[in-house]
């Protein structure tokens, strides 16, 4: 695989201790979808002060604000999130016993900041714990919320001080929401909606642990996921919003594959700290992008029979990734299928994302390519029931 060239000029500083003095590891390629406000490409750079990985990107938090309101994928059904798929509910209900375990009360305030359609809030209520409220870019995700009983505001980090003026919180949780955000500043006000004795939770993916759960090449890096951080760069955050790092704990999230996740947690609050935690995760992140670059190209299982055009499944952040890389060089694609609504009737490389009813009646006998990182047999199973009785092949990329 030939990495684009490395910019020259930075566009921006360590979002977490502003050092300057960074190191570009290699430049992403990610074929958006037409209409997103994120470009197609950016910079992964190392940050040696703090041993942070982040996207240098040129995309604004503005443009990240229109993103996930418009185009992201959470409203979806059975998005990540939403407790609907199997090992959604599984990874909820793990998340769900460790937010519990930090509220005092069964009535005790908390927010969980970018809840999705509000599987977690649901999840914990299961436990008896009923004072959550959430917030999501998506006003999908607020109107799904309160169809199940659920209080979810619709609006963006920069708006929780207004939303909840004057109202204190034992828990403030982001879960796998700081890996998303541009600016990394729009969590300061949130020390001024904690209790004296309140906690922060942040769980994001364990940057230090990327190589040990490989996927597909460059899986852990999207247009999404522009932090990469680590136990030593989350102590970091902490100390700049003005909390001690009272826990840290990794662990690994259930995937419907079977396979696992790295996860790392940190609970912030006042009092003393854990000691602080080794740099790991730009030497991780440097042997993790070599393994990548040297992994051969994607395959594709069962292998496509030549000369057919091929149907997509999948025009998410492994199908950008992949154009981006030019694994799907030199095939004929007809047209992408995807359930979530916010990218049906866009384009992405130049092709149509319809639903996959529509694009599944419309080429009824084109080979399938299933492009998720998860899922994969709900989707097989899906493809089957649309096309019974008809001959088409089914293929994943591996
Ligand atoms: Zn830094």
């Amino acid at each position: 695989m030939n990495a684009p060239a490395l910019r020259e000029a930075r566009h921006r500083a360590c979002p977490l201790c502003a050092a300057r003095q960074v190191t570009g590891l290699r430049a992403m390629r990610l074929v958006q979808p037409s209409g997103s406000p994120l470009p197609g490409e950016y910079d992964l750079v190392a940050c040696d002060v703090c041993d942070f990985v982040y996207a240098d990107t040129a995309a604004t938090q503005g443009d990240y604000d229109r993103y996930y309101a418009h185009c992201a994928k959470y409203a979806a059904a059975n998005a990540s999130g939403s407790g609907e798929a199997a090992s959604d509910n599984r990874r909820l209900a793990d998340a769900a016993e460790r937010v519990a375990r930090l509220l005092p009360r069964a009535d005790s305030p908390w927010l969980d900041l970018g809840c999705g359609r509000g599987g977690l809030l649901a999840a914990v209520a299961r436990r008896g714990f009923d004072g959550g409220r959430g917030l999501d870019p998506d006003p999908g995700c607020a109107a799904l919320g309160a169809r199940q009983g659920l209080k979810i505001h619709a609006g963006t980090l920069d708006r929780v001080a207004q939303l909840f003026t004057g109202q204190r919180f034992e828990l403030i949780v982001l879960s796998h929401v700081a890996e998303h955000l541009r600016d990394l500043s729009l969590l300061q006000p949130l020390r001024e909606q904690l209790t004296a004795s309140g906690r922060l939770y942040i769980e994001v993916p364990d940057a230090g642990r990327y190589g040990e759960h490989p996927r597909t090449p460059f899986y852990y890096v999207d247009s999404e996921h522009i932090n990469h951080f680590g136990p030593a760069s989350l102590q970091v955050l902490a100390r700049e919003l003005g909390f001690a790092a009272l826990a840290l704990e990794r662990f690994v999230l259930p995937l419907d594959d079977r396979s696992g996740y790295p996860a790392l947690a940190l609970i912030a609050g006042q009092g003393s700290g854990v000691p602080p935690a080794a740099p790991e995760v730009v030497s991780h992140m440097r042997a993790y992008l070599e393994a990548c670059e040297r992994q051969a190209a994607v395959r594709i299982e069962p292998p496509l029979p030549e000369g057919r055009e091929v149907l997509v499944w999948g025009a998410g952040s492994m199908a950008q990734r992949l154009l981006g890389l030019g694994a799907f060089e030199g095939l004929a694609l007809a047209a992408f299928l995807d359930n979530d609504p916010n990218k049906q009737g866009r384009q992405l490389a130049g092709r149509p994302i319809l639903t996959p009813a529509a694009g599944l009646a419309a080429h009824a006998d084109a080979p399938l390519l299933i492009c998720a990182a998860v899922e994969h047999r709900q989707i097989e199973a899906e493809c089957r029931a649309f096309g019974e009785g008809r001959t088409r092949s089914i293929h994943r990329v591996i």
